[in-house]
């Protein structure tokens, strides 16, 4: 069942939420969000690799969406799951993994780095635990290089469209990274990467999926700009892209939208700025 899994991810489609702004509707892929595209890329090359068999149980830290994503990958391949997550993520996270049939184990809040921590020791100290390691596996940028860069990039050529800008918050960093080393790879310095920061600490933000206490992934001195937006505006911006464009996303979406059009607002752009809407809304029910 896993190769039918990796089968429906990515190629996600584009919207148009203004005159230069677009984004893309990660919400298409199986489980939700954008992170079907580096569980189904990591995964498939540790099977390549002969890192998973059939005795192999999954573990990773996150902060839910990885979880939800390698939860799914690990039903449809067989094997069992394990996921350190900080307490304080939303109680649809949780659920939707344990429907998958994971196993979570709880940190304290916000506290990555335990989370990390607890799931370097169980990869060392248990037999054939296995993790995608999303805070420092190089593949993770690579699978973006590969998907959604070009994705955007041939979206954008086919509407006839220049890329001006991508806008996006970082929690692993790959997103961002991988997205920039497609850009320059193609030449194409013109366009603008612009990094968001919630303007909240790290340890009390409600932007969840980026800012996780440590850069990881991401070089900064890579950032064209860098933009910071409250976890109240990014909340009512995701509310707005429900009530006004029917798209039912999460909190990162919303502060994306913020900082994009912040972004088109300065700088008056002749083409597109194109950035993500990480995840569904569903899973902020609770908090929202
Ligand atoms: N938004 C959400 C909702 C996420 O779950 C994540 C991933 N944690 C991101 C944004 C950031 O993606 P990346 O890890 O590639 O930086």
């Amino acid at each position: 069942m896993f190769e039918e899994f990796c089968k429906c991810v990515g190629h996600t489609p584009m919207v148009r939420l203004g005159p230069n702004l677009y984004a893309k509707l990660e919400t298409f892929n199986p489980t939700g969000s954008v992170k079907d595209r580096i569980i189904s890329f990591i995964v498939e090359k540790a099977i390549e690799a002969g890192d998973i068999g059939d005795g192999t149980t999954l573990v990773e830290a996150t902060s839910g969406n990885t979880g939800i994503a390698l939860s799914a990958a690990g039903a449809a391949l067989g094997v069992p799951v394990k996921i350190i997550m900080p307490c304080n993520m939303s109680e649809e996270r949780r659920s939707m993994m344990k429907l998958y049939g994971a196993e979570i184990i709880d940190v304290p809040p916000s506290d990555f780095a335990r989370a990390i921590e607890i799931r370097n020791m169980l990869v060392l100290e248990e037999i054939d635990h296995w993790s995608p390691s999303q805070f420092e596996n190089q593949n993770n940028i690579l699978c973006h290089s590969l998907t959604t860069g070009p994705e955007i990039y041939d979206d954008l050529s086919s509407r006839g469209l220049e890329w001006s800008a991508f806008v996006s918050g970082a929690g692993t960093g790959g997103t961002m990274m991988g997205v920039r080393n497609f850009i320059k790879s193609q030449h194409a310095l013109s366009t603008k990467c612009v990094l968001i920061i919630p303007e909240e600490d790290a340890s009390c933000h409600g932007i969840q999926g980026i800012n996780d206490g440590a850069d990881f992934l991401l070089d900064v001195t890579m950032m064209d700009s860098t933009y910071r937006v409250s976890t109240q505006d990014a909340t009512q911006r995701s509310s707005l892209l429900a009530r006004d464009h029917g798209l039912l996303v999460g909190i990162s979406a919303g502060a994306n939208v913020v900082a994009a059009e912040r972004w088109i607002k300065e700088n008056n752009p002749e083409g597109a700025v194109v950035t993500l809407l990480c995840d569904r809304g569903e899973r902020y029910m609770s908090i929202l």
